[in-house]
């Protein structure tokens, strides 16, 4: 087996196990921002970093419409959701991809709002690009779950919306936690101040082979023929 094959295996293989790995115990319960949006669909635009950067963004966007569609589907049918979608420069939510020394330490990305009578009206992202390609996806999607109105989990490790999300091995995939609380936020006029996921719904990651994105070859084989490149060039180093 080639060492191409053999990373994208192990890659597949880490995406397949990571909703095993959630072994937290409740009470599950995640606060919120505060305000919720008005529009169901949310227009994103995203600036500054490389290309590849950029898509992980476009992909976390992606997780979410799915996710939320998972989730809808399989316990609130018919249930209003959010969707991101692609929007230009005057778009309500800015993402800006940094690769500037201002992203120090384990800040490496965070999220402003505006907001008037708990309706959101802009949100500015800021996401340290200078980390490898899995996790600006985890940083992206997370920022994007406070664009959402969800703040911080207090419960469960590895949940990407902990306040520390572990970009290594975290799960990119929102948990039935977030999905609960953003599926409050879509449907109700009063937002309460945290949400606790009813006994009902197990807490996990969203399945992964729920996912269908047309795209998500990219990222993945880019992953592969970087981690292939660097290889072969430590490989020449060391002869
Ligand atoms: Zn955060």
């Amino acid at each position: 087996m080639s060492a191409r094959n053999l990373i994208l295996l192990v890659i597949l293989a880490i995406l397949i196990a990571l909703p095993l790995l959630h072994a937290d115990s409740g009470p599950y319960l995640i606060p919120l921002e505060g305000p919720r949006w008005n529009s169901r669909t949310i227009h994103v635009h995203v600036s500054g970093g490389q290309d590849w950067q950029q898509n992980q963004t476009y992909l976390a966007m992606r997780i979410w419409n799915q996710a939320q569609l998972w989730f809808a589907r399989e316990y609130f049918p018919n249930s209003s959701v959010y969707t991101f979608e692609v929007g230009d420069s005057s778009a309500p939510v800015q993402v800006r991809l940094l690769n500037s020394s201002i992203v120090i330490g384990s800040i490496q990305g965070w999220t402003d709002y505006h907001a008037q009578n708990g309706i959101m009206e802009s949100a500015t992202v800021v996401i340290g690009a200078r980390n490898s390609p899995q996790a600006v996806l985890i940083l992206s999607v997370h920022e994007l779950g406070h664009v959402l109105g969800l703040s911080h989990v207090s419960c469960c490790e590895k949940d990407l919306m902990n306040a520390y999300p572990v970009p290594d091995s975290a799960s990119p995939l929102p948990t039935t936690l977030d999905l609960y609380a953003v599926h409050i936020l879509a449907s109700s006029e009063r937002v309460p101040n945290q949400v606790l996921l009813p006994k009902k719904i197990p807490y996990g990651s969203m399945p992964s082979s729920e996912l269908t994105l047309p795209e998500m070859p990219d990222p993945l084989l880019l992953l592969v023929v970087i981690s292939g490149l660097l290889l072969l060039r430590r490989r020449q180093l060391t002869r």
